[in-house]
């Protein structure tokens, strides 16, 4: 896990991890920061003092504050990173059922992403093989609202205090199991129980038959989900599958 926020401005890509911003991943280097007042044409953004040295969260309280929807003043033009330490005692449970039985009708996600007023599906979209849970999308709307900027390591995860460590993007990071044919490799499992394939096959291609909630069916893997493109901070839209309430 990690890293997230670098520490100075002249700091590379090894330093820090990714942000997501219209459909494109981004690094999170040195430069980024240095040049968000750009990037967002907004000159609020001054996330670095005259030394280039980023501000960033340095406790738990900084995190636990700073991920505070009502977040003050005091924390605007803060990296926020969360470290897997504040939440070394966390545990998460996830049914999701051995045999997927899909309905005929698609059920919403609720949480953030859901549609309004259709919040009555799970939230979280499904689990990688290492048991990090595939997440609602990142609101990054509310982050950068508050003037701070909560990174995703290279592999799309960063740690919040309730949820632990989890993902907002398939980077491809993550265990991939090869598939014999050409198809996507297998990344995890919805939380319908149906399988999670990458977004692209072997020749970069995505599938072009995709339904509503990003899924298929073909032969030999039955009905199956491919997840969105990294920079759309989104893995799937709806699942089709009946799931553990
Ligand atoms: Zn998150
Ligand atoms: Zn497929």
């Amino acid at each position: 896990m990690g890293p997230w926020c670098p520490e100075n401005i002249s700091d590379d890509a090894s330093a820090g991890g990714i942000w997501l911003e219209n459909g494109q991943v981004y690094d999170v280097d040195g430069a980024f920061i240095e040049n968000m007042a750009t990037f967002y044409n907004d000159s609020t953004w001054l996330m670095y003092d005259g030394n280039g040295d980023i501000y960033t969260t340095e406790t738990e309280d900084d995190c636990a504050n700073a991920a505070n929807p009502n977040v003050g003043a005091e924390y605007e033009n803060f990296c926020v990173e969360c470290l897997p330490s504040y939440v070394a005692d966390l545990t998460q449970t996830y049914l999701i059922p051995i045999t997927p039985v899909k309905q005929t009708t698609p059920i919403s996600f609720g949480g953030v992403g859901g549609p309004p007023g259709q919040s009555t599906g799970p939230s979280q979209r499904g689990l990688a093989f290492n048991g990090v849970v595939f997440d609602a999308p990142a609101p990054t709307d509310a982050i950068l609202g508050a003037y701070t900027l909560a990174p995703f390591d290279d592999a799309g995860g960063h740690v919040n205090l309730n949820a632990g460590y989890h993902y907002h993007a398939a980077t491809g990071v993550s265990t991939q199991i090869t598939q014999d044919d050409d198809h996507a490799a297998m990344i995890g499992y919805a939380i319908d129980g149906h399988g999670l394939y990458a977004q692209l096959d072997v020749n970069g291609n995505e599938p072009t038959d995709l339904d509503d909630c990003r899924g298929h069916t073909d032969e030999t893997r039955g009905y199956h989900y491919h997840v969105d493109a990294p920079g759309n901070n989104n893995f799937i839209d709806c699942i089709y599958g009946a799931y553990v309430n």
